[in-house]
């Protein structure tokens, strides 16, 4: 089995939810935001194919430039998508003003996009949405989020693909920075990795192959069973069990 961090951050949040959704394959609702989110990364991914930086370089001011990327976003996306991908077509032309004024246009085009890498060292694995290079020469881990991010666990999603790409030695610049992007608020967050996020994240996968190896996986309810996409099978919170489990209520 190889990790993603989807699958970390699960058994993080609660173990038995790890094992019910990937050791078992219990099948799981795909919802209308995760369907959006699909639709917006893929967007996302596809606009630096199509943009016109040739009409881009001769716009005199931000508007003109934000109008040239716009004309990507159209009339028959779904209404909700046009939104997020007017307001990161506006995010990019802002970005891309910015590099022109400082003279660093070579740094404006992204030099990975949906990059899939496996490690079968560390048995770690995953896409990521995007790399940028920084101005410092480092490189930057991007990650779009279509819901309400939280930064804490984002970030640690971001540490996992940094120690992924490095264990499979992707690149030979360092990675120092991670950057969140949500197109719903339009709101760019970016920071440098810390020492004690990576530390952190390497614990907890540690931590993740010690309890799949014993067979560990506790259930750990609170507000998120809400959400749990498996709550219906839980026995935790009152959902059916399958019939091999029910040996003990039989006895
Ligand atoms: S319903 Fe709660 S306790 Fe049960 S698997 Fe889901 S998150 Fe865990």
């Amino acid at each position: 089995m190889f990790l993603h961090k989807s699958m970390l951050q699960v058994w993080i949040q609660c173990p038995l939810q790890f094992k019910l959704l990937f050791t078992e394959g219990q099948p799981r609702e795909v919802t209308y935001e995760m369907q959006l989110g699909s639709m917006f990364h893929e967007f996302a991914k596809d606009f630096f194919d199509y943009v016109d930086l040739k009409t881009a370089r001769k716009c005199q001011t931000l508007d003109e430039v934000k109008q040239v990327f716009r004309r990507l976003v159209l009339p028959e996306f779904p209404k909700v998508l046009r939104k997020l991908c007017v307001n990161f077509t506006s995010f990019e032309a802002l970005r891309y003003w910015t590099l022109r004024k400082r003279g660093r246009l070579d740094l404006y085009m992204p030099i990975a996009r949906e990059l899939t890498v496996s490690d079968p060292q560390s048995l770690m694995a995953g896409t990521i949405d995007r790399i940028d290079r920084m101005e410092d020469g480092s490189l930057c881990i991007v990650e779009y989020k279509t819901g309400r991010p939280q930064i804490r666990s984002v970030q640690r999603e971001l540490a996992f693909y940094k120690i992924l790409l490095e264990n499979a030695q992707v690149y030979k610049s360092p990675i120092n920075w991670l950057a969140i992007y949500n197109p719903t608020e339009n709101k760019f967050y970016v920071k440098k990795f810390t020492d004690q996020l990576v530390r952190a994240t390497r614990r907890r996968i540690r931590q993740f192959w010690r309890a799949l190896e014993r067979d560990e996986f506790e259930a750990k309810p609170g507000l998120h069973c809400t959400w749990c996409p498996v709550k219906h099978i839980c026995p935790v919170v009152g959902g059916e069990q399958n019939e091999g489990d029910t040996e003990d209520t039989h006895a």
